[in-house]
């Protein structure tokens, strides 16, 4: 199932052609894109990613997105899709075709339906390797034409971590900066508890800021979890109480194996911040 929209809010034929060959989105991977879970057609955290749309646009100096536009696709697609059926709905936003004076971007809103193997991973948890990034903490700041936490549609790399993570038997990736400190998953934000204490890196170290890590953090601190915004060093993922990837669609992920090594069970802990999560979304 897959449904599209334009920004005037029109639906299109989801099985046809409306790319050009020469968008630059696709000759370059020069865009920004977002994912949002849209359930019980209701779609979460959709300011935070229109402003993240509207942030990584501007780090790629493209011109500003038309956000009431995307509001206009994204209704669209949610009134057009079946009750009870949850949507991964992807906002696409590329810098348009090779060479037009006029510089107008591409835009539209995706929705498909969420991977079996993400909600299946939702329950069961996932096996992570930690792989190298190959960057320092401060590059990001030194070095802003690397884009790096701009969330630009160019992923072949963070694909190409899961396929190694594949080859190595897992199923998700750990990036680690030069310095052995924690970055991010190539679709996710990592969060780790330790003594009723959730920790996620900050990012300015060249990371996403995560919609669903920032959710995460809202309901467990009206739980009684503190949260911390601070770097982690590779070497604390195994102590921890819970080690987990969060994303609008695999929502709070256990992780129960790390490069190899089982971790200890935190399903307990999974389960409460599961709720914390939801109570963000519930009344
Ligand atoms: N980091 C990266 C690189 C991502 O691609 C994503 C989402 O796809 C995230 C973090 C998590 O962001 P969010 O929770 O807003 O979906």
């Amino acid at each position: 199932m897959r449904v599209l929209a334009f920004l005037d809010g029109s639906l299109a034929d989801s099985e046809a052609a409306h790319l050009r060959v020469d968008d630059l989105g696709l000759l370059r991977g020069d865009g920004v894109f977002e994912t949002i879970l849209v359930a019980g057609k209701k779609a979460r955290e959709l300011r935070p990613h229109l402003d993240r749309l509207a942030r990584s646009a501007a780090m790629l100096e493209l011109p500003a997105p038309d956000l009431a536009g995307f509001e206009r696709a994204a209704r669209a697609v949610i009134d057009a899709w079946p009750e009870g059926q949850d949507i991964a709905l992807k906002l696409v936003y590329t810098r348009g075709v090779d060479g037009d004076p006029a510089g107008t971007p591409t835009a539209f809103a995706l929705g498909v339906a969420v991977d079996a193997s993400i909600r299946q991973a939702r329950e069961d948890g996932v096996s992570v390797v930690t792989l190298e990034r190959g960057f320092a903490p401060d590059l990001a700041e030194r070095a802003p034409w690397l884009l790096l936490g701009s969330k630009s549609i160019s992923y072949a790399v963070n694909m190409a971590a899961l396929r190694e993570a594949a080859r190595r038997g897992a199923q998700d990736v750990i990036f680690t900066a030069t310095d052995g400190s924690v970055l991010e998953g190539p679709t996710s934000t990592v969060v780790l508890a330790k003594d009723r204490t959730l920790y996620t890196p900050p990012s300015t170290i060249g990371i996403l800021p995560g919609t669903t890590q920032y959710a995460l953090f809202r309901g467990a601190e009206k739980a009684g979890w503190t949260v911390k915004v601070e770097p982690i060093a590779a070497a604390d993922l195994a102590q921890a109480d819970g080690l987990f990837l969060t994303s609008s669609v695999r929502l709070v992920t256990r992780v129960h194996t790390l490069d190899g090594v089982a971790l200890p069970d935190s399903t307990a802990v999974h389960r409460e911040l599961r709720a914390a999560y939801e109570s963000v979304y519930s009344g």
